[in-house]
């Protein structure tokens, strides 16, 4: 059979698995790295970059390049990148397809099957979008399973016979979940998962930026608009720093000037912690919210709690630690690199899926994190009122569920019966999210309180289908949700996979040398003259052993301008975490 991938595809990074030998073993990309930056753009050719070439070509060229995409899953979003106008779906499929080609390359064989994570809180819509993004990447998606309940099943997978309850603290670049998950007899259970969906890493750092222009009186929103190169270039430092304070007490940036040059002789500034921590003080008191909130679902105490788990890259500052362990009672744990794990669980799934033979037996069982239902009117004395919301399945319900509900018409003579589907927690329908509509025609003539069942059906994707009855006709009418903005037709999804084959993709093969002459080009901003002439030599001397074509010239010289990359731009502190080994 053929194998299927696991992939992870997150706001910032990306990352695919695949079992080899009965283990997950995550496969790396072209520029010898596991986690791929998920970030698209269009180089000077018209042709797309993928992950780190596009990340460094975004630094000079915010314009022609898109990230945090996933963000806008699900919605009628689009961008201009160069001459191009993409939607979330299909940049997400550049992504996709990228990973499809790093596991094609490593298995040597083509790759069609997919296990795609998605944040437990995404809604309909999104998981909807996910599924879109892989089919215009070329993927059947075999399942969509939720990040903390992949990151509990690489956990779980080396502990069969542990009883025991973990809380998985998620807290990647775009979205934050928790979940309350058991360990026994060989399963894994979600007990409760709540969550944010637009809360993570990347609002830490654009916290960190709004709070340096604040201290020059400089609205974060107007330099976005007036100057967004600058921005960007600030963006891109406040990163830095961000990454830098996990390990260091404080760190400095340069200030990119209004143009957004950096000059190594320009303008300085100090971050610290403190300073971290009070320009995110809001993000950190939104994360309480989802805490406690699964905690009350599961019903469960701090004392409770076996191990608190760590998943996402944004988990890696200290002042994110500080506060799992503050709200959860107990010290995060886990040896798996928070980064890698959610990639790592999802190639699990798929090797379950896939009845991989060094897998024991293993049952996962995930819950509907959040409510849904639909709106109904009420008889209040004689008035009647509408916009009240009616569960029909409660979050937390275990998945895949089947719940139904009898409604009644309210008027005589009522033929029509328009069914608004939502989700959400708040009483009044206003306060939740529009999932659909669904029209429920032929109800029998007479007076009022004709019944007409609803069943909803929510599966393991966590993908929501409708069904009416009437009762007295038996007449029924099915409807999986799956419009939403931005959604695409059948017709519409073939003839997005045309436009996208004309759409032409960096080779892969040349990716590496692609994303050393981008990061080069843009250090060669950052450095003081003298470095910037020596750079400008080599760069050079390296685009023309690229027309050369030569492929001992272009490693001869290739591994001159790494050295000097090293020295001169060296990665992250963590960026050993992020090599490929
Ligand atoms: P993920 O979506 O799990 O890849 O997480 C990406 C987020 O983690 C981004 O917002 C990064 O800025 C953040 N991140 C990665 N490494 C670190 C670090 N060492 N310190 C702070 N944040 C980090």
């Amino acid at each position: 059979m053929s194998a299927i991938v696991g992939i992870d595809l997150g706001t910032t990074n990306s990352a695919v698995g695949v079992m080899v030998d009965g283990k997950p073993v995550l496969i790396s990309s072209s520029v010898g790295v596991y986690l791929t930056e998920s970030v698209v753009g269009v180089d000077e050719s018209g042709e797309i970059l993928v992950g780190s070439a596009a990340k460094e070509h975004q630094v000079l060229n915010p314009n022609q390049c898109a990230a945090c995409f996933k963000r806008q899953m699900g919605t009628d979003w689009s961008v201009e990148v160069g001459k191009h106008r993409f939607s979330a779906v299909q940049l997400s499929s550049f992504i996709l397809k990228s990973l499809k080609a790093d596991a094609e390359a490593y298995l040597k064989t083509e790759v069609d099957r997919a296990v795609i994570t998605v944040p437990a809180y995404f809604n309909n819509q999104q998981r909807q979008a996910t599924i879109e993004a892989g089919k215009l990447a070329g993927f059947k998606v075999e399942r969509i399973v939720n990040e903390p309940t992949a990151a509990a099943l690489a956990y779980g997978v080396h502990e069969t016979d542990a009883e025991k309850t973990i809380a998985v603290f998620d807290l990647g670049g775009g979205t934050f979940d928790i979940s309350i998950v058991d360990f026994f007899e060989g399963a894994v259970e979600v007990r409760a998962s709540a969550g944010e969906a637009i809360l993570g890493g990347e609002d830490f750092t654009r916290s960190l930026a709004r709070s340096i222009l604040s201290q020059r009186s400089i609205m974060f929103e107007h330099a976005e608009t007036k100057s967004p190169m600058m921005v960007a270039r600030l963006i891109q430092q406040c990163e830095k720093a961000k990454r830098a304070l996990s390990k260091n007490e404080s760190t400095e940036i340069l200030l990119p000037d209004a143009e957004g040059r950096l000059n190594a002789d320009g303008e300085k500034f100090t971050v610290d912690r403190k300073m971290l921590l009070e320009s995110c003080k809001p993000l950190l008191e939104r994360i309480g919210i989802p805490v406690r909130r699964a905690m009350g679902d599961a019903k469960i105490k701090q004392q409770d709690l076996n191990q608190v788990i760590l998943v996402g890259g944004a988990t890696r500052m200290p002042l994110i630690y500080g506060m799992a362990n503050e709200f959860l009672g107990k010290c995060p744990t886990g040896k798996i690199n928070p980064d890698e794990v959610v990639a790592l669980g999802a190639t699990i799934q798929a090797g379950l899926i896939n009845d991989d033979a060094g897998l024991e037996d293993m049952v996962v069982v995930d819950v509907a994190p959040f409510t849904l239902g639909v709106e109904i009117s009420k008889e209040l004395g004689q008035e009647t009122r509408s916009g009240y919301f009616l569960p029909i399945i409660n979050r937390n319900t275990v998945i895949p569920t089947s719940r139904s509900h009898s409604l009644v018409t309210i008027s005589p003579n009522q033929v029509d019966v328009a069914l608004n589907v939502y989700q959400g927690e708040g009483r009044m329908v206003k306060d939740n999210l529009l999932l659909g509509e669904l029209k429920v025609k032929g109800v029998p003539r007479g007076p009022a309180g004709q019944e007409i069942e609803v069943r909803f059906t929510y599966d393991s994707n966590g993908v929501l289908e409708v069904e009416t009855t009437i009762v007295e006709t038996q007449q029924k009418k099915r409807m999986v949700i799956t419009k939403h903005a931005g959604h695409l037709s059948q017709k519409e999804l073939q003839s997005s996979l045309t436009a996208m084959e004309q759409v032409k993709t960096h080779p892969r093969e040349k990716n590496a040398n692609r994303f050393m002459v981008k990061r080069a080009e843009r250090l060669f901003q950052e450095l003081p003259t003298m470095l910037r002439n020596q750079l400008d030599v080599y760069l050079d001397v390296f685009e023309a052993a690229l027309d050369s074509q030569d492929p001992n010239e272009i490693a001869s010289v290739r591994s001159q301008l790494e050295t000097f990359l090293s020295v001169h731009d060296p990665d992250d502190d963590d960026a050993d975490d992020r090599v490929a080994r």
